[in-house]
């Protein structure tokens, strides 16, 4: 390890060898080591949201999360947010994730402090949202530009944080906010988009109603410049072909949440549709309206929703997906989501004996790929043996 970054990986014995004498040893014999997991899509100011019952889309919003989002304007909960988030994230082996803040500019703030301060690589932004949500969570089309502009001017690719300009969807965005969202992303090359798209019908319907000029749900971010290969899409889940045919040919990411669409009942991702034609995917967990931080837990609920699709999604296929894929998702795959030369040193450990259960079950085990479902299958944050960033120990608030 040097500067952060791995300087050289392979087996124990082959590398030992070769260390300088007194480097620091430690050891996790009979355990995994693999890249951290990354986080395509989750809310910082839903820790207090998740697991509320029995709503939809558009209820759970109003009955649950703008109530706690408007909690945010206080910069003292925003800081205290922020440091729980970030040790939650470790404590289940995540070390980049890609985040909404609340409406005020304070929620980006804190994380990306927080953030820089550990030495992680986040990238978030704050929530632009100027209609169809309680007075005191709404800003302008002005203002949101004002503030992410601000934002990115202080953040954007400092201390390995980044910037995802986020109108938070259609239905709570003025075309005005729209087009300030699409200005930004013009004048900042290299910054992201986020946003939710098609993810329950109700929202689909209500946004054809809100913008009846447009030709589809994704129509309405295409018209004012928000696809395109830096724009990562929440959910997808009810796309049409020509939907998915713009998708892919601006090389937008479909960012599926199995946990949170089937927990608010919003419907189930088509995987294999969506990359058979041609439309770049991730995977994340989107707490709140997700209802586990841990990437092992996701990657198990799209297992079981590929099944209900009478498909499977292999252990390999899914590590993959929430480490590497993810990453060239984001188009940093130089940087992190592997373990070679040169990547940042940011790195989970496995334990798949973490619980009687597993121990038991692993008696049975005999190969890596079986060892790995079983992790996918039984593991949570029990599971993560240590985290590191930038090949130290993750640090806690
Ligand atoms: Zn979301």
């Amino acid at each position: 390890m040097a500067d952060g970054k791995i300087a050289a990986a392979g087996p124990a014995p082959e590398l030992l060898a070769y260390l300088p004498p007194n480097t620091p040893i430690e050891h996790h014999s009979g355990k995994l080591i693999l890249p951290g997991f990354i986080d395509l899509h989750i809310h910082l100011p839903q820790t207090k949201v998740i697991a509320s019952y029995g709503a939809q889309l558009m209820e759970w919003l109003e009955r649950y999360t703008f109530v706690e989002e408007a909690r945010y304007a206080d910069p003292a909960v925003a800081e205290k947010g922020a440091a729980f988030f970030l040790d939650e994230l470790f404590r289940n082996g995540t070390t980049t994730a890609v985040v909404y803040g609340s409406v005020h500019a304070q929620s980006a703030e804190a994380l990306f402090a927080d953030s820089a301060r550990r030495g992680s690589a986040m990238i978030a932004g704050k929530v632009m949202m100027d209609r169809g949500a309680p007075e005191a969570l709404l800003d302008t089309a002005q203002s949101s530009y004002d503030d992410s502009k601000a934002l990115i001017d202080h953040w954007h690719g400092k201390d390995r944080q980044l910037y995802a300009v986020t109108p938070r969807f259609a239905i709570t965005s003025t075309p005005a906010q729209l087009e300030a969202a699409g200005a930004l992303l013009k004048e900042h090359p290299g910054v992201y988009l986020q946003t939710h798209l098609s993810e329950n019908r109700a929202e689909v319907d209500y946004v054809r109603s809100l913008y009846p000029d447009a030709e589809d749900y994704a129509g309405v971010y295409e018209s004012f410049g928000l696809l395109g290969p830096r724009s990562l899409m929440g959910h997808c889940l009810h796309l049409s072909p020509r939907e998915q045919a713009r998708m892919a040919e601006s090389r937008s990411v479909a960012v599926l949440c199995p946990t949170s669409n089937l927990f608010l009942g919003s419907g189930l991702a088509d995987r294999q549709t969506l990359q058979s034609n041609g439309v770049r995917t991730g995977l994340a967990t989107d707490v709140g309206g997700g209802t586990s931080y841990s990437m092992l837990r996701t990657a198990a609920e799209a297992y079981k929703v590929e099944q209900l699709r009478g498909r499977s999604l292999p252990a390999h296929e899914a590590f993959r997906w929430i480490t590497r894929g993810n990453a060239e998702a984001l188009g940093m795959e130089t940087e992190i989501g592997s373990i070679k030369v040169g990547r940042y040193a940011d790195l989970v450990v496995l334990d798949s004996a973490a619980t009687p259960a597993m121990a038991h079950r692993m008696e049975r085990c005999e190969s890596l790929e079986e060892e790995l479902f079983v992790l996918l299958t039984l593991g949570d944050d029990r599971a993560i043996a240590a985290t590191y960033i930038r090949g130290t120990a993750a640090r806690t608030a």
